[in-house]
């Protein structure tokens, strides 16, 4: 990610052109989430959609060279792809110096390599991996190591292996009752959810909140400190100007349905929560086809309530995560494609 950096066009505050669709978290049935499903779901272990995995090292944080945990995936078959699903990793370790995020698309025809070209009923879904995926025990990442002793246990790599080793494989390895494709106890994932998606503006998101976030936001900016003088105080309040501007019309729409985890708008423009950092177009790098990159869809703040950060690691956090990706949708077969992500944190003043 690009060091932070003030925006060339204030599109914080350009309005949307496009319909936004709102991701929300549900409970769902283990079944649903599978990738025969072709799930969008925050959590767990992903969905691959491709089989043909990413190499484990992609998968490492860039600050402490951990591998980065699953957040969530959203299918989006927009463009010439018949399958497509966006992925979005990050690294969870506690005080990670430089906390990485990572997005990556996968795309499949119709007739793949995996899945039938008819859906397969969710009734016959079978939960657990598929016959001859090597899947990480822990995080459900590629597995290409294996415990030296039993042979069945996989993992993406010594972090994972060690893990799992202290909590509990040290005694089940090579026992009986322990299946292979059993999952395994350190639980470093985030919990699981569907994630379902609706249009914004729909029958039951009720603009009730609106007034009260109104007032608020116009008491917010009421107060002013003293001992400034009188210039400082006009180019702060200019500036505050347009941080609550960006700052209230953040909390104005998404007071319309408060639970919203994800917004999707291909081709439209993210909703900022500051001024601060907001990209301008040449801090957007292209695909590695070269085609220009666009907006696709953000991660929203609600959606670390239902991540149990805090036992985690409190420094896990963001205001935003607007992920960006090839306008073309390139087609890279079976591989992963890297996209990228843009995190914006809240201004100090909002927290
Ligand atoms: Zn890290
Ligand atoms: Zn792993
Ligand atoms: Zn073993
Ligand atoms: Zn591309």
């Amino acid at each position: 990610m690009a060091a932070p950096k003030k925006a060339m066009v204030p599109n914080g505050e350009a309005p949307d052109p496009a319909e936004v669709e709102l991701g929300f978290v549900e409970p769902a049935a283990p079944a649903r989430l599978l990738s025969s499903q072709f799930p969008s779901k925050v959590g767990g272990r992903p969905a691959w959609l491709s089989l043909q995995l990413p190499d484990p090292e992609r998968l490492l944080c860039a600050g402490c060279a951990r591998p980065m945990v699953f957040l969530l995936q959203v299918y989006a078959p927009r463009g010439p792809a018949f399958h497509r699903t966006l992925l979005v990793f990050c690294c969870a370790a506690p005080a990670c110096p430089r906390r990485r995020f990572a997005a990556f698309r996968s795309q499949l025809g119709r007739i793949n390599d995996f899945y039938p070209a008819e859906p397969e009923p969710e009734s016959e879904a079978v939960p657990g991996p598929r016959p001859g995926l090597r899947l990480c025990r822990v995080c459900g990442a590629s597995g290409p190591k294996s415990c030296s002793r039993c042979r069945w246990a996989h993992y993406c790599g010594k972090e994972h292996q060690s893990l799992d080793w202290r909590a509990g494989h040290r005694e089940a390895c090579g026992q009986l009752g322990e299946a292979a494709g059993s999952l395994s106890s350190p639980n470093i994932l985030f919990p699981e959810f569907e994630l379902v998606m609706e249009l914004e503006n729909s029958e039951d998101q009720k603009p009730e909140n609106l007034a009260r976030v109104e007032s608020l936001s116009a008491a917010e900016s009421d107060c002013v400190t003293e001992d400034i003088d009188e210039q400082e105080l006009e180019a702060m309040a200019r500036h505050e100007l347009r941080e609550d501007r960006i700052f209230a019309k953040f909390k104005r729409r998404i007071a319309l349905a408060p639970d919203q985890v994800l917004r999707y708008c291909r081709g439209g423009s993210p909703l900022w929560v500051s001024g601060e950092n907001i990209p301008s177009e040449t801090d957007i790098p292209n695909c590695s086809c070269g085609a220009k990159r666009e907006f696709e869809f953000q991660v929203m703040p609600q959606l670390l309530n239902h991540l149990k950060v805090d036992c985690l690691d409190e420094s896990l956090d963001w205001g935003t995560l607007s992920v960006y990706t090839c306008e073309q949708s390139c087609d890279h077969s079976n591989l992963y494609s890297a996209e990228f992500l843009w995190k914006q944190d809240f201004s100090p003043d909002q927290l």
